[in-house]
C-alpha cells in the first residue's frame, strides 16, 4: 500500500508549500489549497469577512507583498524575501522612518536561540512588527531607518478546503489540519502533507466511511467551519487533528474530550502495536483545532496526533521548524500510523459465533494445528479468542485488546471464520 519513497514524496510535497506566506486569510492558504487540489477533489469556501461564527467574528483579509528595514545607505538589514517569518503576521502597512529606539517595541527575537527567527502573530490586535534573529538585532546600528511593510488588512474572506470522500454510509470521519502559518515545516506542513496523501490512499479504495478533510486556518477556522456545519457535524463517527507530525520524536496521541471514544482506543491500539516509541495524553482543553470540535456544545470524538508535542521542542514556532527538521521517514511512518488506525476504524464491527455451546471442531475445517501438543500459533489463538468473545457484545476492537493480539489478526480470523460458516456479522 505505502511504497518506499513515499517519504520523499511526503517531503517535496511539503517543500513545494513550504515557501508560500500563509496567514488565517489571504492569498498564500489559497495558494496552499491550490497546491493540495492539484493532488484531491477539493473545494474552497469563503466566509466573509465580518461574519459572525459563533462568539467570534471573521477577521479582515490580510495579504502582504514586501516588507523591510532598511538602513540610510539602502541595505535591507531585515527583508522579507529572506525568510516571511521576518514580519509579524497580520502587520498592518507601515511606511515610516524611524530610531532603532522607537522602532525597537516593534522587534522580536529569542535571545536564548540567537541565530532563529521566531514566529509571532497579531490577528486579533492591530499591529504591526518585525521578527529577526538576535545576531540581527545586535548588529543594528542606533541609527534611523527606513520601515516599510508594504501589506493590506481589508474585507474580504476567509478561506478553508474541504476534501470529501463518499463512502458506503454517511457516517463520517474528519481529518483536520491548520493550513495557516507561513514558512513552518513540523508545526503546520507535516499535518497538510500526511493528510493530502492519506486522502489520496482513500480516494483510490472503497471504504465504510465517509471522509472528510479539513485544511483551515487554526482556531478561526475550525469555529467558522464548525458554525456554518453545526448539522452536519453530528455525523462525525471519528476524527483525528493531524500537526507535527514529521519530526524525530516518538508519537503523541491526545485523546478526545470523551476519553474512550472508539478514535481513543484506535490510536491508542495501532500505537501500541507498532515499533516508535509512543504516548497517549489525556484531553486537555488547550492545543490545537480538538479545542473547537471537543467544546461541550459539539463533544465530538476528536484526538489529536503528534509526534512532538507544540511547545515541548525549541524549534517549535521559529525558523528552526524548517525543512531540515522534518524527516521523509517520519512522514511516511505517520502516514502508515494513519492508514493503521483507518484500518482499524473501517474494520471494527462485531460478530456473534453460530456455535456458542462449547469450542466447533476446528481441526476438522482445517482451522486448526495437525499434530496435537504443540503450541498454538498466534492465528489459531487469535480465532479462538474471536470465537469466544463473539457473543454480540464485543466489536473486534474490543477483542483485539482483551487479547493483546494485533487487530488485523483479530480481523483476519474473524473473516476467516465469517467463510467457514462459524460467525455472522450483528451486534446484540
Ligand atoms: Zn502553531
Amino acid at each position: 500500500m505505502l511504497s518506499g519513497d513515499v517519504g520523499n514524496g511526503l517531503h517535496s510535497f511539503a517543500a513545494k508549500l513550504y515557501p508560500i506566506c500563509r496567514s488565517i486569510t489571504g492569498d498564500g492558504i489559497r495558494q496552499t489549497l491550490n497546491v493540495i487540489g492539484e493532488r484531491i477533489p477539493l473545494q474552497q469556501f469563503n466566509v466573509p469577512s465580518g461574519a459572525h461564527v459563533f462568539d467570534w467574528i471573521v477577521p479582515k483579509e490580510w495579504n502582504i507583498r514586501d516588507a523591510y528595514i532598511k538602513s540610510l545607505d539602502g541595505k535591507r538589514v531585515v527583508d522579507f524575501r529572506d525568510s516571511n517569518l521576518q514580519v509579524l503576521n497580520y502587520s498592518v502597512p507601515v511606511k515610516a522612518r524611524m530610531t532603532l529606539s522607537d522602532l525597537r517595541p516593534h522587534l522580536f527575537t529569542i535571545a536564548e536561540r540567537p541565530e532563529w527567527i521566531p514566529y509571532r502573530t497579531s490577528y486579533y490586535k492591530e499591529d504591526w512588527g518585525f521578527c529577526l534573529s538576535h545576531d540581527q538585532l545586535l548588529s543594528m546600528k542606533d541609527a534611523e531607518y527606513d520601515v516599510c511593510i508594504d501589506s493590506s488588512l481589508e474585507s474580504g474572506n476567509l478561506t478553508y478546503g474541504e476534501c470529501y470522500l463518499a463512502g458506503k454510509t454517511n457516517e463520517e470521519v474528519l481529518v483536520s489540519c491548520h493550513a495557516c502559518h507561513p514558512s513552518l515545516a513540523n508545526d503546520n506542513l507535516s499535518g497538510i502533507a500526511v493528510a493530502t496523501f492519506l486522502a489520496k490512499l482513500l480516494s483510490l479504495c472503497e471504504h465504510r466511511y465517509s471522509y472528510r478533510f479539513l485544511f483551515i486556518p487554526g482556531t478561526i477556522g475550525a469555529i467558522t467551519w464548525l458554525a456554518r456545519n453545526q448539522a452536519g457535524a453530528q455525523r462525525i463517527r471519528h476524527g483525528l487533528v493531524l500537526t507535527c507530525v514529521g519530526d524525530s520524536g516518538g508519537f503523541h496521541y491526545k485523546k478526545s474530550r470523551r476519553g474512550n471514544a472508539e478514535i481513543d482506543r484506535a490510536v491508542a491500539h495501532a500505537l501500541k502495536h507498532q515499533n516508535e516509541p509512543s504516548e497517549v495524553l489525556e484531553f486537555s482543553p488547550y492545543g490545537y483545532d480538538e479545542r473547537q470540535y471537543c467544546s461541550p456544545g459539539f463533544d465530538l470524538p476528536v484526538g489529536c496526533l503528534m509526534r512532538s508535542v507544540w511547545g515541548t521542542f525549541p524549534e517549535y514556532h521559529t525558523s528552526a521548524d524548517n525543512l531540515e527538521f522534518i524527516k521523509p521517514e517520519k512522514l511516511a511512518g505517520s502516514l502508515r500510523l494513519c492508514a493503521e488506525v483507518v484500518a482499524i476504524l473501517e474494520n471494527n464491527r462485531s460478530y456473534r459465533t453460530l456455535n456458542p455451546f462449547c469450542e466447533p471442531q476446528l481441526g476438522r475445517r482445517g482451522l486448526y494445528r495437525s499434530t496435537g501438543g504443540e503450541t498454538i500459533a498466534e492465528e489459531i489463538n487469535a480465532r479462538l479468542w474471536v470465537l469466544n468473545l463473539s457473543d454480540g457484545t464485543n466489536s473486534l476492537l474490543d477483542i483485539a485488546e482483551r487479547s493483546g493480539i494485533k487487530f488485523s489478526k483479530i480481523y483476519d480470523a474473524a473473516q476467516l471464520l465469517e467463510q467457514s460458516e462459524l460467525l455472522s456479522e450483528g451486534a446484540e
